[in-house]
């Protein structure tokens, strides 16, 4: 079966063909559950009102502004919610996502009264589709949180025992690491993997910190780790994953010219990296055709992305 699944893959790359390549397995470990659907499904949902994300968005501010103005106001109560989870789980199964790693904010627990009921919505719509996809949920932390809100959302979220890993977001210029340290050691002891967005829009010195104030396990983007051979190399000796996402990288401008994209670098150095959607919504490639991109990009040949699909499976 492993060896069908290479073959379809890389024949499904080298034609073109997003039908084979979505039929083999594949993992999705940097998606955002608010995000993680088609725009036609999201818009359909919410009445068809809803503007088209642009083809370029200006950073996590432009991606704000867009969510801000788009997608919140629909987002209201517990079937809402409900929603957004089940639709990303679909929305990966369609795509051959086999392991989806997927973030749901600490927030969300807000519009429950009673705590036991956002935790068993989310191992309801896991249980639903595990004969489908292994769901991990992941427990996200903007970094915008206030320290009560760590305390009365983040600490249930993580002794629920409903998720499998913890990651933290929003604006690289604040580089409050420190702040979360305490949770990120309680995570770890809870049995959770522990995961940071850094390296996205600024340079090694945020991956530096990042790794050695939370040390994390697996790293959202950290593309910007390959101004530094030396933080490459920290990076690789702490076998620390980094779960990379070609489209959104491109269109936030993260990166400007796919040609010189970082993960060239990253996977020649030895470092271990996955490709995925992280907003599926704005960005509009599933993670088979973030493969299909970086192969018609000629950045990685058809054995390296199966090397690299296979690394997301784990
Ligand atoms: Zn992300």
């Amino acid at each position: 079966m492993k060896k069908i699944e290479d073959e379809l893959f890389k024949a499904g790359l080298k034609e073109g063909d997003l039908t084979k390549i979505s039929k083999v397995s594949k993992g999705d470990v940097h998606n955002h559950c608010g995000l993680g659907m088609r725009f036609t499904t999201f818009n359909k949902w919410a009445g068809g009102s809803v503007n088209k994300p642009p083809n370029k968005i200006d950073g996590l501010k432009g991606l704000d502004d867009y969510i801000f103005n788009e997608t919140i106001k629909f987002i209201n109560d517990k079937e809402d919610i409900k929603f957004l989870i089940e639709e990303t789980v679909k929305e990966a199964i369609r795509d051959g996502v086999k392991v989806l790693g997927a973030s749901i904010d600490c927030h969300e627990l807000m519009r429950f009264t009673d705590k036991k009921e956002f935790f068993s919505l989310i191992l309801n719509i896991k249980n639903k589709y595990n004969a489908h996809i292994d769901f991990r949920p992941e427990v996200g932390i903007p970094k915008s949180i206030t320290n009560e809100n760590l305390d009365k959302l983040l600490i249930p979220c993580i002794e629920s025992g409903v998720f499998k890993s913890i990651d933290l977001y929003g604006d690289e210029t604040k580089e409050n690491f420190e702040k979360f340290k305490d949770y990120y050691k309680f995570a770890k002891e809870k049995g959770l993997k522990l995961k940071v967005h850094s390296g996205e829009f600024h340079d090694y010195r945020n991956v530096k910190k990042a790794i050695a104030i939370l040390e994390v396990d697996e790293i959202q983007h950290g593309i910007g780790a390959v101004s530094n051979e030396y933080i490459m190399d920290l990076i690789k000796e702490k076998n620390i994953r980094l779960n990379i996402c070609p489209s959104s990288n491109y269109i936030l401008g993260a990166v400007r010219e796919m040609k010189k994209y970082p993960a060239r670098k990253l996977y020649d150095k030895g470092i271990v990296i996955t490709i995925n959607t992280d907003d599926l919504l704005l960005f509009n490639s599933g993670v088979s055709e973030e493969y299909l991109y970086l192969y018609k990009l000629k950045l990685f040949d058809v054995d390296e992305l199966n090397e690299i699909r296979k690394n997301s499976l784990i």
